[in-house]
């Protein structure tokens, strides 16, 4: 999502590399788990994450939607987010501010840990750093008043993220992005809401909906060459 952000309020002013060291550790959130509530419907989830939490909980894109995602546009562009649930019933929740502070992630356990740890999105893996764009590429950035754990240590990015083929990886989120910027100015210049929708449509299911095999980034490789041809005539990374 494009946000309007002054990073000298929010962050130490520092931008990092997946090898550099970040002071994000809070001892494995012990007891705490305030950044997977209330959290609206900000937890946008990528093609590698929806990819994931199929693969890790055996449910389809449809399943996953039932409760545990929901769909919103996003600067033009539709995108699953995680959903937030009411805390006392368990039923979803709409994300007014009063109801921000009565809502959980469908998949906080009871006991207040994550249900899909090893496979949880990129956002949660992430927190509380983020990612800044800046000409084809991206650094991470510390948010500093986002997780209250007093005392925090220094941690290396790419041990934080736990990812396997992390360049691979990282190669993808960059191409997600800019492909998604494309996409939204594409939206924006288009008249007719009826083509919007049918190019959001599209690209639900190319992205999102059609089911990935065992090598994702290869696959999404060939998926977004064949949509920046059709949209972009072959434009791009
Ligand atoms: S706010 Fe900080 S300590 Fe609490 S769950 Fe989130 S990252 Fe962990
Ligand atoms: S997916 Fe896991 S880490 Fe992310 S908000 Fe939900 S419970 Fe928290």
């Amino acid at each position: 999502m494009e946000r309007e952000i002054d990073l000298k309020q929010i962050s130490d002013g520092k931008f990092y590399l997946a090898n550099d060291m970040v002071k994000a550790g809070c001892n494995d959130c012990a007891g705490c788990s305030l950044c997977c509530q209330g959290m609206g419907s900000s937890i946008i989830l990528d093609p590698y994450d929806i990819n994931s939490m199929e693969k890790g909980t055996g449910a389809s894109f449809e399943e996953l939607m039932q409760d545990k995602i929901e769909l919103n546009v996003v600067d033009g562009i539709i995108q699953p987010n995680i959903k937030m649930q009411d805390k006392t019933v368990g039923n979803s929740a709409m994300n007014s501010r009063d109801d921000r502070e009565n809502t959980r992630c469908a998949f906080l356990s009871e006991e207040g840990r994550c249900s899909i740890h090893s496979f949880r999105p990129g956002f949660c893996r992430m927190f509380p750093l983020g990612r800044i764009y800046e000409e084809g590429n991206f650094h991470y950035f510390l948010q500093v008043h986002e997780c209250p754990y007093p005392g925090k240590t220094k941690v290396k990015i790419k041990k934080w993220l736990g990812l396997p083929e992390l360049p691979k990886y990282e190669n993808y989120v960059r191409q997600w992005h800019y492909f998604l910027k494309d996409m939204q100015k594409i939206v924006k210049e288009t008249q007719s809401d009826a083509v919007i929708k049918n190019i959001n449509m599209h690209l639900l299911q190319q992205f999102y909906i059609k089911p990935y095999g065992d090598d994702f980034f290869l696959e999404f490789e060939q998926r977004m060459k064949e949509e920046r041809s059709v949209f972009m005539h072959g434009t791009g990374s």
